[in-house]
C-alpha cells in the first residue's frame, strides 16, 4: 500500500476486496502496483468520472491514452449504435474502404494497412515481417521504450519470468554512435522506436538523431519502425512521422485511432507490406478488421478531418494547463518539468528536462508518484509514470477544477517530499 493511500472503508474498498476473489490481484494487468485501491467507475462522460463512492474526477487517464475524442463523443456514439444496429459484421465489411483511405490520406509510411487488436500483437507482426523481408533475425530497440508485453519486446529492466531473447538487442535512445557501431557489427532486420519516448520520460528525439537514424538503416539495409501507438492521432492524424521528414518503412498505431475501441494498425511501404499478398508469412486473428474497430477508426478520422481545428483548441487547453502545472509547481517550490509530446504530456519532478532514459534518477520517480497519487487524491486522474493524456472533450470548467486542485495536491507532496528526503535511505 502507498504511504498516501487511506485505509478508509470506502464502496471502492470494498468493491477491490470483492474482486479480487475472481481477478488475480483484483486487476487486468501487472505493470502499475502503485495502489492497493484501484478505483472503479460507475459513470463517465467527457473528460470526467465518477467512482464508486461518487468522487468526481477529471480524467487525463482516459485508457492509457486511448480516449482521444472524449467519452461520450455524440459523433462517434451514433456512428457505434449506427454500426451494432446495421452492420454488425465481425469481419468484411465495406467499411474496409473508408478506413483504410482515411489511414493512407493521414500517415505518411501508409501505402497499405493490416488490422489487429492490440498493440502488442502487432508489433509482434511487424518485427515478423521486417524478418521475412530482409532475411535477417535481430532487432534492435531502445532503454525505455516499450513495445508491448510479448516475450521478446519486453525491455530489460522488467523482464520477469520471460523467455531471454538473443536476438533482440536493447541500445541507449538518442546515441547515434552506438546505434551505427552495433549496425556495422550486426546484421539487423529492424530498429524499432517510440520516436518521442512517452513510455520513457517523454525524452524527445535530439536533433537530426531520427534523420540519422534513417539515414544509418538506408545504409545497412535496415527497416525503421516507428512505434506510434501512443503518439499516432494524439498528436496528429498522422503521427509524429507526419511532422518530421523521417518516413518509417513500418508504423504502428492504436489507441486513439479507435477512441478507446480495441484496434491496431500495422502500415507500411507496399514493397514490405505485399509478402503477405505473396503468402511468404502468416498473419492470424479472428477479429482482425472487427467492423466494430473500423468504425471506430472511421468516426474519429472523419470527425478530426472534418474539424481540423479541434487539434489547435485542444492545444490551447493544454497550454493553459501547462500554465496551471508550472504555476502550482513554482508556488510550492517544487522541481517540475514538462516533457513529451503534443496531447501526450510527461511530468518530471526534475530541474531540468530528461535527455537520456538513465538520467531519471530514483528520487525524480519516487516524486512523480507521489505527485500522481497526491493528484488522484484531490480527483485529477492521470497515468502511471506521471503521463497527462488530455481528450478533446477537456473544457473551460475542467481547467478550473484542476486548478486549485493541482495546487492542493502538490502542497501535499511538497510536505511529503521534505519528510522523506530528511531520511536520506528512504529511496
Ligand atoms: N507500443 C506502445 C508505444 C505502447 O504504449 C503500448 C501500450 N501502452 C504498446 C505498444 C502495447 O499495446 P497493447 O497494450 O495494446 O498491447
Amino acid at each position: 500500500m502507498s504511504i498516501v493511500e487511506s485505509y478508509v472503508i470506502t464502496h471502492s474498498f470494498i468493491f477491490n476486496k470483492k474482486i479480487s476473489r475472481y481477478l488475480p490481484g483484483g486487476e487486468h494487468s501487472n505493470f502499475f502496483h502503485d495502489t492497493s485501491n484501484r478505483l472503479h467507475f460507475r459513470q463517465i462522460r467527457g473528460s470526467r468520472c465518477v467512482d464508486l463512492d461518487g468522487n468526481e474526477y477529471v480524467d487525463l487517464y482516459n485508457g492509457s491514452g486511448s480516449v482521444f475524442l472524449g467519452y461520450g463523443y455524440p459523433d462517434f456514439i451514433s456512428s457505434l449504435r449506427h454500426c451494432i444496429d446495421q452492420n454488425l459484421i465481425p469481419r468484411q465489411s465495406e467499411l474496409e474502404w473508408e478506413t483504410a483511405q482515411y489511414l493512407a490520406e493521414a500517415i505518411p509510411c501508409c501505402e497499405q494497412v493490416r488490422f489487429g487488436l492490440s498493440g502488442t500483437e502487432m508489433v509482434t507482426n511487424a518485427l515478423r515481417l521486417a524478418r521475412a523481408f530482409t532475411g535477417r533475425e535481430i532487432i534492435i530497440r531502445f532503454q525505455g521504450h516499450y513495445h508491448g508485453s510479448s516475450d521478446s519486446m519486453l525491455p530489460n529492466n522488467i523482464k520477469n519470468r520471460t523467455s531471454q531473447n538473443s536476438t533482440v538487442i536493447e541500445l541507449p535512445w538518442n546515441d547515434a554512435d552506438k546505434l551505427e557501431s552495433c549496425l556495422r557489427n550486426y546484421p539487423v532486420a529492424a530498429i524499432i522506436m517510440e520516436p518521442i519516448c512517452i513510455n520513457g520520460w517523454g525524452i524527445e528525439p535530439l536533433a537530426g538523431y531520427l534523420e540519422k537514424t534513417r539515414e544509418l538503416c538506408n545504409r545497412f539495409g535496415s527497416l525503421l519502425i516507428f512505434d506510434e501507438i501512443i503518439t499516432g492521432v494524439r498528436t496528429g492524424l498522422g503521427g509524429i512521422q507526419k511532422n518530421t521528414s523521417v518516413t518509417p518503412d513500418l508504423s504502428l498505431f492504436g489507441k486513439s485511432i479507435g477512441n478507446g475501441i480495441p484496434i491496431t494498425v500495422l502500415v507500411g511501404k507496399r514493397s514490405i507490406m505485399s509478402l503477405y499478398e505473396k503468402r511468404q508469412l502468416v498473419h492470424g486473428g479472428t477479429f482482425n478488421g472487427h467492423v466494430l474497430g473500423l468504425a471506430a477508426i472511421r468516426s474519429t478520422f472523419s470527425s478530426l478531418v472534418r474539424q481540423p481545428q479541434a487539434y489547435t483548441a485542444l492545444e490551447e487547453k493544454v497550454e493553459r494547463l501547462q500554465t496551471i502545472i508550472l504555476h502550482a509547481a513554482n508556488e510550492c517550490n517544487l522541481e517540475m518539468v514538462i516533457q513529451g509530446g503534443p496531447n501526450c504530456l510527461v511530468l518530471n519532478c526534475s530541474k531540468t528536462p530528461i535527455r537520456h532514459y538513465d538520467e531519471c534518477t530514483k528520487r525524480i520517480q519516487r516524486n512523480n508518484h507521489l505527485i500522481r497519487q497526491y493528484l488522484r487524491r484531490t480527483g485529477i486522474l492521470t497515468a502511471p509514470l506521471l503521463r497527462l493524456y488530455p481528450n478533446m472533450m477537456l473544457d473551460n470548467d475542467d481547467l478550473i477544477f484542476m486548478e486549485q486542485r493541482f495546487l492542493t495536491a502538490f502542497r501535499n507532496a511538497r510536505r511529503c517530499i521534505d519528510y522523506l528526503d530528511r531520511d536520506k535511505h528512504a529511496f
